[in-house]
């Protein structure tokens, strides 16, 4: 049996992201330990036996088993209010575990068309397999309504969305899904359970890319499928056994040691964003600015209830002057990394059509609203003043 550690039953999400994980070792260390070992010890031949057939709970070997990658799924479960957790070792093989979990030959999926483009990419992937997935309106809850087949076994939304956040009605989808015999899935990236916590809105399952927010600081690559403990041991150990897309107890560390600051970060993060989200609007080289914290998003309401009444750290925008105009703002800059990795306490930036969009055609990111023009910015934890003068350098340029 593998020990808890004491909780009160009611302890909140600030103190879980702190204290969930695993009891100390022997030693009594309090912060969580390392365990770089590839495999574990077993007191005799009739106890190994017994642990591989899984009839006694105990760590075995790395691929699927190890404290400190149990202590990172433990604490992040309690964060999205989930009994279950596994970690994978990126978030794009926290999608690939549950389609070869949950999936088979002659299955279908319906994923909004605005999700993480490799996203899309492993979902068309997995059409010569046999799953074929319907893409459709992030926004529109009818036209996944319409894309429901018999066969329809997972939906699969991310909100808010990017670069430009856009909200999907967590809820709407969850009835949809169920009515069908399907199951939801919500890629919680951009919010992290410190704003979103999907289940409550009747998500079936939720996916992370540890990447972002978890760990916070650029570090790592890791990712994690949160949901009920019975379909995860059931369904998802088995297929992390023989297929093996851990994450290294290293990376596990560092998202553990992560999650202890994300609600904090988060909502420091979150106000820079607010702020600029408004000092941006107020820009004459600006014309548009998406942002779910501000009365001028189109789904404001809904993200805010959803959101716990918080736009999250990413803000984007559209400059005048097309491409030349956006590239501008962007080599004006001398605090902003210019990288499309977001999640950080560093603030980055982003021209959209040329690097994360870069691979669709100009009609796709036409339909998408990802026009030159528009420029992603996830806001860290910088002085809010200096990161306007370092926008302010380029749009100087524009007017
Ligand atoms: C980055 C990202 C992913 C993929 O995560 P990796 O850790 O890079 O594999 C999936 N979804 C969203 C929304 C992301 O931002």
């Amino acid at each position: 049996m593998i020990s808890k550690v004491d909780l009160p039953a009611d302890a909140r999400l600030e103190t879980l992201a702190v204290r969930e994980g695993l009891p100390p070792s022997q030693w009594g260390e309090n912060s969580e330990a390392l365990y770089l070992t590839s495999s574990f010890v077993h007191p005799d031949a009739a106890t190994a036996a017994r642990r591989f057939a899984n009839e006694e709970e105990a760590f075995v070997y790395s691929r699927f088993s190890n404290p400190t990658v149990t202590m990172m799924e433990r604490r992040l479960a309690a964060l999205e209010g989930t009994s279950g957790c596994i970690a994978t070792s990126s978030g794009m093989s926290a999608i690939l575990i549950t389609i070869m979990s949950l999936l088979k030959a002659g299955d279908h999926v319906v994923c909004s068309q605005g999700v993480f483009g490799s996203t899309i990419k492993l979902f068309q992937d997995f059409a010569k397999f046999g799953i074929e997935t319907s893409f459709v309106s992030q926004t529109d809850p009818g036209e996944w309504h319409t894309a429901m087949r018999p066969n329809t076994r997972l939906l699969f939304a991310e909100t808010p969305n990017n670069p430009l956040t856009e909200v999907c009605d967590i809820a709407a989808l969850a009835d949809i899904a169920h009515a069908g015999g399907a199951l939801l899935l919500v890629d919680n990236c951009f919010c992290s359970p410190a704003l979103q916590q999907p289940v409550k809105f009747g998500a079936d399952l939720v996916m992370h890319s540890g990447t972002k927010y978890l760990d916070g600081q650029g570090r790592v690559i890791a990712g994690a499928l949160c949901g009920p403990a019975e379909l995860i041991d059931a369904k998802f150990v088995p297929t992390m056994r023989s297929a093996g897309m851990t994450l290294s107890p290293f990376n596990a560390w560092v998202v553990l040691k992560g999650m202890e600051t994300l609600a904090i970060r988060l909502k420091a993060q979150s106000e820079r964003a607010l702020e600029m989200a408004h000092w941006l609007e107020a820009q004459p080289a600006v014309e548009r600015v998406y942002y779910p914290g501000l009365e001028s998003h189109p789904q404001h309401k809904l993200a805010m209830a959803q959101q716990s009444g918080i736009g999250g750290a990413v803000v984007s925008f559209t400059v005048r002057g097309e491409r030349a105009g956006a590239w501008a703002v962007v080599d004006g800059t001398r605090i902003c990394s210019i990288t499309a990795n977001l999640g950080d306490t560093k603030t980055t930036i982003t021209h959209p059509a040329t690097t994360s969009h870069g691979r669709l055609s100009e009609a796709q990111r036409q339909a998408a609203g990802i026009t030159q023009g528009v420029l992603r910015l996830a806001v860290g934890l910088e002085d809010v003043e200096d990161l306007k003068a370092d926008l302010a350098r380029g749009f100087a340029t524009l007017s």
